[in-house]
């Protein structure tokens, strides 16, 4: 609520100062009707102080509500939110959480995230990471630190993302790129699985692995992916085996 709208009791106050006595005996009823009149004041106030110029992105009609105003951010990567101006929890709603311009929470950063966006190709902007949704930020962070999901490639999955041309965050990362499955054409089921053969073969004798997509058809049925790996430290090896 805006700090300059005077509380109730404020306005109840000042209308009794600025108010004739009341005639004897009339002084409940004066009070009360004081009362009545500093809360319908007070409201009209906040109902006032929350009014925007800007109409609601949503609907269009309406003029937007400082009450209803959400930050959210249109791609992962943008390092400032962007205020999104409604009219009503109905037209916020919508807008926020109906589909194709939805947004999701992600489960570690905790901001609002659209979910694709043409600033970013139209690319899916979350992942699951073990049963958390979170953004690709997030993702990409979770995955050079951790390596990716073991349970996917297991399903038969190649959990990966688009990095920068070149792979540049999972190098940055430490990650090498592995030889004879860099630019990997995925094509069919056998090539998957000698795809993710190789990732888990990594991952038994030692490895952390990232996987690059580089190129992907439609609906993700074939593609080109690059399996890269980063050998963990003697010490945390030493630790995981026990
Ligand atoms: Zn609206
Ligand atoms: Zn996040």
């Amino acid at each position: 609520m805006a700090a300059d709208v005077p509380s109730v009791e404020e306005l109840y106050e000042t209308i009794l100062r600025r108010s004739p006595p009341p005639l004897s005996g009339m002084e409940n009823i004066f009070r009360e009707k004081a009362m009545q009149r500093a809360e319908r004041i007070h409201s009209y106030l906040v109902d006032r102080a929350d009014r925007l110029e800007e109409d609601c992105i949503s609907c269009g009609r309406r003029k937007a509500r400082k009450s209803f105003t959400r930050s959210a951010y249109e791609t992962p990567w943008d390092e400032e939110p962007e205020a999104k101006l409604f009219c009503s929890d109905e037209c916020r709603d919508n807008y926020m959480y109906e589909e194709p311009w939805s947004y999701f929470t992600c489960g570690k950063c905790e901001r609002e995230v659209c979910r694709q966006n043409p600033k970013n190709g139209w690319h899916i902007q979350y992942r699951d990471y073990k049963g958390e949704t979170v953004c690709l930020r997030c993702y990409q962070g979770l995955i050079l630190e951790n390596g990716v999901e073991r349970e996917k490639l297991e399903k038969g999955l190649i959990p990966g993302m688009f990095f920068s041309w070149g792979n540049t965050e999972a190098i940055n990362a430490g990650y090498k790129e592995v030889p004879g499955y860099t630019n990997f054409y995925v094509r069919s089921e056998e090539s998957a699985k000698m795809f993710i053969k190789k990732a888990l073969e990594l991952m038994d004798s030692g490895y952390r692995v990232a996987v690059g997509y580089e190129r992907m058809g439609i609906g993700g049925t074939e593609g080109y992916v690059t399996l890269l790996a980063k050998r963990l430290e003697k010490s945390k090896r030493m630790r995981r085996v026990k």
